[in-house]
């Protein structure tokens, strides 16, 4: 199994280029975000809890989202890999992980960290409230989001840097050319299916 941690701050492009190496390598994709929001949209006891830290840019807490995504990961066996999106989002987080997969015999193999200036990130944010039904994207919502990012989920980087897992991908490119920077590290580990 390949395992890829697809990382970086909200509306740095990792939805739209999780679909790009879902597509390419054949990997499943979990991304917390859309398994929260469909937790959301169908008001289960979880999505009623969740939507309250959503809605106002804050994470969801840890044992929420951990218990979540543990039965995800079992849920194909045979896979190639996973292509994990929005996941983990705190230390705490990336420690459950690596138990889940030492669990399972694997691990993490690569974090591609996608580095966007911060005013392209709002600009993006915005742009993407014009289109989505995403409850989160309003101007001050986005900017707890993002303080949250600093504040919680960068040390996620220096956690697998640590562990010499990161690299650093330039991500305010077009989607093409990031794409094309995302593969050259993929392409090391596994080719496209
Ligand atoms: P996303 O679609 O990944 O940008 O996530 C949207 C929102 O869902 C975030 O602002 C958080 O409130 C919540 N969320 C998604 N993934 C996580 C996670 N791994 N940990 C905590 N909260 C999360």
């Amino acid at each position: 199994m390949f395992n890829l941690i697809l990382f970086g701050p909200p509306g740095s492009g990792k939805g739209t280029q999780s679909t790009n190496i879902v597509k390419s390598y054949n990997l499943q994709h979990i991304s917390t975000g859309d398994l929260l929001r469909d937790e959301v949209s169908r008001q289960t006891p979880l999505g009623v809890e969740a939507q309250k830290y959503m809605d106002q840019g804050f994470l969801v807490p840890d044992e929420v989202v951990i218990g979540m995504i543990s039965g995800k990961i079992d849920e194909n066996p045979g896979v190639r890999g996973i292509i994990f999106d929005g996941f983990p989002r705190t230390k705490a987080q990336a420690e459950a992980l690596d138990k889940l997969l030492e669990f399972k015999n694997t691990q993490i193999h690569l974090v591609l960290s996608l580095e966007v200036p911060e005013d392209e990130l709002v600009r993006r944010m915005l742009g993407r409230a014009a289109t989505s039904d995403r409850s989160d994207d309003n101007e001050e919502v986005i900017s707890k989001r993002i303080k949250e990012y600093h504040a919680k989920t960068a040390p996620v980087a220096e956690y697998y840097d640590a562990q010499g897992k990161l690299e650093r991908i330039k991500g305010d490119l077009d989607i093409q050319d990031t794409f094309k920077l995302l593969s050259r590290e993929i392409d090391k580990y596994l080719l496209p299916a």
